[in-house]
């Protein structure tokens, strides 16, 4: 039987942060996650201030700048058949960053560990509140007990309940290469079928991905071709011939847990809330919702959690609904009429 002050399940950048803060507290922290069993990321984008808050948490890690890549802006064509270019080396923010989230993830468990932070390869699998004491069972058998569990396992969590669907979006992701040499901007284009993300990844891959809607992902799978081909301007950043059908389609879609926080346990990252990935907003707020679980478990408050977090997901809805309405070029296409009048 182990003792701690807190568990934490999952050690992405949710969980990575949560053991961080409570430990640099003083407190006894294990956390919990599977060896080996890696989800899949696509090589997501995180925006300027995510990694100014990595450096408030003492968690950027030496040589971040090397491993990352920067990304100097992004190229749209979003709302009419216009490229629009926004660059950040004009931004306040500055550039943002193209992560190799395997790096990425293992620099935040370091930090963590650094801080104190004890490591277990094993995963929650069932955890029940006794006497004010959680009892938990990892899948090696271990018992643990601990005052305090945070959920922070991500996408697929089951451990706090299944979030409230928001939206359904699939991603189909095709690797190749880019067209440009050192091309480092994040390109979005929107189409009838729903809109294409491109960017080139850290160790020099380009990756193309087609968000779609769930019933539209066979379709989309075996007209890959035509639809790369068909697109405006994607063929002048990424050499089209050199991606190959798509090899994974990832859920994308977006959703919360109706309660966030509950008696000695609170949730975070994307086991709490998943964000649409136009919004970029997936690692960032994974980071902050870690950080803040952890202060308000610190400070007794964790009513104030959940107003935050309402608020800041009211927001995001308001903003991401506006963007998708700016693009008015197919009001028929099933994939934008979900925008306009319901769908
Ligand atoms: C297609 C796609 C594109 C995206 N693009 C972007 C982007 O460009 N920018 C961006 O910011 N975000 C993006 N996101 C979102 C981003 O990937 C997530 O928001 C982020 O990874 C969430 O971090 P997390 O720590 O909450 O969860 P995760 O990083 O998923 O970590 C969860 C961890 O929990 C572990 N785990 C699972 N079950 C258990 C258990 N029972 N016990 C213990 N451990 C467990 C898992 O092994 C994993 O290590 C994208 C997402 C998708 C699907």
């Amino acid at each position: 039987m182990m003792h701690c002050d807190a568990l934490v399940a999952g050690a992405g950048p949710a969980g990575s942060a949560a053991a961080k803060v409570l430990a640099d507290a003083g407190w006894k922290v294990l956390l919990a996650n599977p060896a080996g069993k890696r989800v899949r990321k696509i090589g997501e984008s995180l925006p300027a201030a995510g990694l100014r808050l990595l450096q408030h948490l003492k968690m950027a890690g030496a040589g971040f700048e090397s491993v990352h890549r920067r990304i100097s802006g992004n190229l749209s064509c979003w709302g009419s058949a216009q490229l629009d270019a926004e660059d950040f080396l004009r931004s306040p923010d500055g550039a943002g960053w193209r992560l190799d989230r395997d790096a990425f993830d293992a620099s935040l468990r370091q930090a963590a560990f650094g801080a104190g932070v004890v490591p277990r390869e094993a995963a929650v699998q069932s955890a029940v509140l006794e006497q004010g004491r959680w009892q938990i069972t990892l899948d090696d058998a271990t018992q643990v007990t601990a005052r305090w569990l945070l959920d922070a396992t991500g996408r697929g969590s089951r451990l706090s309940g299944i979030r409230q669907r928001e939206s359904a979006l699939v991603a189909l992701c095709g690797y190749g290469e880019a067209a440009v040499p050192g091309f480092d901007r994040t390109f979005v284009e929107a189409v009838r079928e729903g809109w294409w993300y491109g960017a080139v990844l850290p160790d020099g891959r380009a990756v193309l991905a087609l968000y779609v809607r769930p019933e539209d992902v066979k379709s989309a799978q075996e007209n890959w071709h035509g639809l790369l081909a068909a697109a405006l301007h994607l063929h002048r950043f990424f050499h089209v011939p050199s991606f190959a059908k798509p090899d994974c389609t990832l859920d994308a879609g977006s959703g919360r847990l109706a309660a966030l926080t509950g008696e000695k346990c609170i949730t975070m990252g994307d086991a709490a809330m998943t964000f649409d990935p136009l919004s970029s907003q997936g690692v960032q707020t994974a980071i902050y919702s870690g950080m803040r679980a952890a202060q308000v478990i610190l400070t007794g408050d964790p009513a104030s959690y959940e107003r935050e977090f309402t608020e800041l997901r009211a927001l995001y809805r308001k903003r991401l609904e506006a963007y998708y309405l700016r693009e008015t070029r197919w009001p028929e296409a099933p994939f934008w009429k979900q925008f306009t009048s319901g769908g």
